[in-house]
């Protein structure tokens, strides 16, 4: 006789413990009727991972079997996700579970530059076993750095004591941000704009033309023009979905989650306009699991939202992202968004064709958004104006590394790192010459101080051999090396590549160890990075070699 859930037409894998089995289906008959959604939908995998980690603290071998067969998933599926993300901790048969603390210490350059690595070194001995103690890629605070996150509380400018003390003080949840909430954003003219769309006083062919005629960009990294991919999404044939990107974790970005953090409803606004120009019918948020605080208001302000009558909004869900950073490449995060390993998919079909669930998808970065409110208020021309040495527009610089003011600095496109240096950053750190910078976070090349009047903008830096991304600027002095950040760098891309293929899977961990050696083998190094642009199937295999080629070609000293 077979065992229930085995055969041909039953599910494979471990046979379910009754208990494991009562755990998890409690836990989703809770989420059920708080949220009204069936939660065994495939595409909710991801969120059911979350419950059972925040329920329990971690994913045992018998409620992920349990979860199987709940959702009628196979235990490989189940198992597949689960193991893919950062943030949960999978328990296998016979292994102990984590420690029920966890201190996460950011070691990306910027809190690198800040020390992190001390931490790392001296927090395990100092906190005991019952704290774990892991290194972390960018946590999006690098204005901040460093940063330690005990459970989900964030502390700035960690320090040994610090960390203890909100350790010893069971801090472990992120505060609430101060923001403009619905009702203040309302009262400041907030949905206007909407309204007067929904009742059809403005057309979307005039409000996609003042986008257009702005030169608003994607303001993720890749650029492409906004009110362009509003025009190709509405050409296609419903449904058509939108997906919001707000899993940024580009080492030195933080841009969004500043925003976040003050104006919620600028986005949401901006967002459902957009899908309006668009004729979207539903619209997903995903936000980076990192961002406790931010998804606390989110999940606050959409109830808000939700719940007046006056607009009529599409269905808005809001989806938890679960630490890989791959999940900020567009075709990653809506694998991820329907329940899936972040694997970034082949192109073409774009997203913008056969996107989310096999629809037409609307994706844009959450800042790309938040700008279109004041745009159409204050005019096309007025926001194509604010750039300077021939660009267009405004760029918010995420600002990091030595300088006296690093922040989020609201600056015209175009504007030199120099400039934005000496007018924005309040000058280097004392006792501390500029010497060179990341124009673009982790993947956009390091540029030396010799080249810092090159306006920072789309299409500007390419000559030098990088790019502005989504213009996180980390600010390298004369007591750093560029061999050292892109080390550090080539490492983050190491731990983050998704695995799906081998130049870069391979290609990473084999340039760490050449850039490790004393002396690198230039040549040897130069063949992989081209193999690895060549054949890696996204951006992030593609940008890895720069930090190593900009070493390469700009600080020849450094590594001779
Ligand atoms: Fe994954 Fe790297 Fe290939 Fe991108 S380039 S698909 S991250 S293995």
């Amino acid at each position: 006789m077979k065992k229930a859930g085995t055969g041909r037409f039953g599910l494979k894998g471990r046979g379910v413990e009754p208990k494991a089995r009562e755990e998890v289906r409690a836990l989703l008959e809770e989420a059920q009727r708080a949220s009204g959604v069936e939660p065994r939908r495939r595409d909710l995998l991801i969120e059911n991972l979350h419950r059972i980690q925040d329920r329990y603290g971690h994913l045992s071998a018998a409620r992920l079997a349990a979860l199987a067969e709940e959702m009628r998933l196979s235990q490989a599926e189940v198992y597949e996700v689960a193991t893919f993300y950062h943030h949960f901790d999978v328990v296998k048969e016979g292994e102990w579970p984590p420690a029920a603390l966890t201190v996460r210490v950011c070691d990306s350059l910027s809190c690198a530059l800040a020390g992190s690595e001390a931490l790392l070194e001296k927090l395990p001995k100092i906190l005991g076993k019952a704290v774990r103690v892991l290194h972390a890629p960018c946590v999006g605070r690098c204005e901040t750095a460093p940063v330690a996150v005990v459970g989900q509380f964030p502390v700035l400018n960690a320090s040994v004591s610090s960390i203890e003390k909100a350790v010893a003080a069971k801090q472990t949840r992120c505060p609430e941000a101060s923001y403009i909430d619905f009702k203040t954003y309302q009262k400041q003219g907030g949905y206007r704009l909407l309204a007067d769309c929904l009742a059809g006083k403005r057309t979307r062919e005039e409000i996609t033309r003042i986008m257009e005629d702005s030169a608003l960009r994607g303001l993720g990294g890749a650029g492409f023009p906004a009110g362009r991919k509003w025009k190709i999404v509405a050409a296609e044939p419903a449904p058509r979905l939108m997906a919001l990107n707000i899993d940024e974790g580009e080492p030195g970005t933080f841009k969004d989650r500043w925003y976040l953090e003050r104006d919620p409803h600028r986005f949401l606004e901006g967002m459902l306009v957009a899908a309006w120009c668009a004729g979207v019918g539903e619209i997903y948020i995903y936000l980076r699991d990192e961002y406790a605080g931010c998804r606390a208001i989110l999940e606050k302000e959409l109830s808000r939202l939700k719940a007046q009558k006056a607009l009529p909004i599409p269905p808005i869900h809001l989806r938890r992202g679960a630490g890989a950073y791959i999940c900020g490449e567009e075709s990653a995060m809506i694998e991820s968004i329907e329940g899936k390993r972040g694997m970034p998919r082949l192109r073409p079909p774009y997203v913008a064709q056969v996107g989310l669930f096999g629809y037409p998808t609307l994706e844009h970065n959450m800042e790309t958004v938040y700008w279109v409110r004041e745009i159409v208020e204050k005019g096309a021309a007025w926001f194509a104006s604010r750039g300077v040495n021939g660009r267009k527009g405004l760029r918010s610089f995420s600002v990091s590394g030595r300088v006296k003011k690093p922040g989020m600095h609201l600056a015209p496109a175009g504007i030199t790192v120099k400039q934005l240096i000496e007018e924005y950053c309040g000058g280097m750190l004392d006792g501390h010459a500029f010497y060179a910078y990341l124009p673009g976070g982790a993947s956009g090349g390091i540029l030396p101080a010799t080249l810092g009047n090159v306006p920072l903008d789309f299409d500007t830096l390419q000559p030098h051999g990088s790019f502005i991304g989504s213009a996180a600027v980390v600010v390298l002095s004369d007591r750093d090396k560029a061999t050292t950040a892109a080390q550090n760098l080539m490492k983050f891309f190491r731990d983050e590549s998704c695995g799906q293929c081998t130049p870069c899977r391979v290609g990473t961990a084999k340039a760490l160890g050449l850039m490790e050696a004393k002396q690198w083998d230039q040549p040897l190094l130069k063949e992989l990075s081209q193999a690895m642009m060549d054949a890696s199937i996204c951006g992030l295999g593609q940008a890895a070699p720069n930090p190593a080629l900009s070493v390469m070609k700009y600080f020849p000293g450094e590594i001779q």
